[in-house]
């Protein structure tokens, strides 16, 4: 299982035809259906259902259901206990027999678990070994940012690569030293951090060499890329990974596709200008915890032209964020969606440079604070926003300038977000 899954990522060429992709999901959901199924108490009895006509999940409701649902019979507070433990003590050894449990924060706040057996660790070890690994013959030193250590990713500990956990909870000044010292070969972090030791090491604060750079589980916006590109002087791919599983990762060619092997990925699509989505998972690969009909909030702006690598796996421009990243103005015919991008393009153009900006919409306004900017910055806003709005044939919004910058939030450092529901989805 994890030596094909290695070849297949290392030297494979993906799949050739759409039609590849559904014979491949049709054989994973019967295999799926007839063994993994029957295991989980909450889905023993729909094996025989549609896909569609199972029950539509979210977090809230995966949650909910927990002890129901996972295969392996673990109990939700018993796993939610371990994994708090194990966050306050930072010690992430702890199983429950060899499943492995992590925590993740939601995105309301909300925290979820998710379970990972060898099997399906070895899995994702292998596929990211096949796909990124610089040079298998040398010895690679790994330095993997993460909010939490988990058993998922040590599982990658061996012989031919040293492995290093930074503790983005932990003091960021004592990572530069280590950091520095280990000289990684493969660095793995979200892409904040990523553009954050850009900036050090463009500072030379920092000196680094590393042959691959992966951004994981956050958006890696372009100027982030761009920024980490000049540091470095590679190119960052990009493994685009909830807890809820990998849903797409960057190509030899450097264009992100859907994990198509691992997964259906069903769309809602919530723009029908631009086809942007919000997914909805079945993963194949998850046998400890079923993921099925399950939507994220993410949006994803879907790309129809086929890469030139040949995999018929559906590509993707970019992740534009989560669903309250993308603003609504209103236009006469509904709502128009007005990507967090194109915001950033309108910033970027401005002839006065900015020390920072946030941009929220509450309602029918935008709420904008611009640090460090004279007055002028703020009519040529206005006039790039509305020359925006023109081009898109929407209403500008009305504009509410600040000060400074507003009181962060989680410790969530979101540019560009809509805030409270604001009934201003798209319409019709
Ligand atoms: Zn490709």
């Amino acid at each position: 299982m994890s030596l094909t899954a290695f070849l297949q990522s290392r030297y494979g060429s993906g799949f050739a035809t759409r039609g590849a992709v559904e014979a491949h999901h049709n054989a994973a959901f019967r295999r799926f259906r007839a063994n993994v199924m029957p295991r989980s108490p909450f889905y023993r009895d729909m094996a025989a259902l549609p896909l569609e006509q199972l029950p539509r999940v979210d977090k809230a409701m995966l949650m909910q259901n927990f002890s129901a649902i996972n295969t392996s019979g673990i109990d939700r507070d018993e796993a939610m206990q371990i994994a708090l433990k194990a966050e306050t003590s930072r010690d992430f050894s702890p199983l429950i027999g060899d499943v492995s449990v992590g925590l993740s924060t939601g995105t309301s706040g909300q925290r979820g678990l998710f379970l990972a057996t060898p099997g399906e660790r070895r899995l994702w070890a292998a596929t990211m070994l096949g796909r990124y690994w610089p040079e298998l013959w040398r010895r690679q030193r790994v330095a993997f940012f993460m909010r939490a250590d988990n058993a998922l990713y040590r599982s990658m500990s061996n012989a031919v690569v040293r492995f290093e956990f930074f503790d983005l909870m932990a003091s960021f000044d004592d990572h530069l030293d280590r950091l520095d010292a280990l000289k990684p070969s493969v660095l793995i972090a979200p892409a904040q951090v990523l553009a954050v030791l850009a900036r050090h090491q463009i500072e030379k604060w920092i000196s680094l060499s590393p042959r691959r750079i992966i951004s994981v589980a956050e958006t890696l916006s372009p100027d982030e890329a761009a920024l980490i590109e000049r540091a470095f002087g590679i190119r960052v791919d990009q493994v685009y990974q909830a807890t809820e599983g990998v849903l797409a990762m960057t190509c030899r060619h450097g264009n992100l596709h859907l994990n198509e092997r691992w997964l259906r990925i069903d769309r809602d699509v919530i723009d029908a200008e631009t086809g942007a989505f919000c997914p909805i998972i079945h993963d194949f690969t998850r046998e400890s915890l079923p993921i099925l009909n399950y939507r994220l909030n993410d949006v994803l702006i879907p790309q129809a032209e086929r890469c030139p690598c040949g995999c018929a796996s559906q590509r993707i421009a970019r992740i534009e964020g989560r669903e309250d990243d993308v603003l609504w103005w209103r236009a006469p015919t509904g709502n128009r969606m007005i990507t967090s991008e194109a915001i950033r393009t309108t910033f970027a153009c401005l002839p006065q440079s900015l020390s920072d900006y946030r941009v929220i919409q509450r309602g029918g306004s935008l709420h904008i604070w611009l640090d460090g900017a004279e007055k002028e910055a703020e009519t040529a806003l206005e006039r790039g926003l509305g020359l925006l709005a023109a081009s898109m044939g929407c209403r500008l919004p009305i504009l509410v300038f600040h000060k400074g910058l507003p009181p962060e939030e989680n410790g969530k450092r979101r540019r560009i977000r809509v805030e409270s529901d604001l009934g201003l989805k798209q319409v019709g």
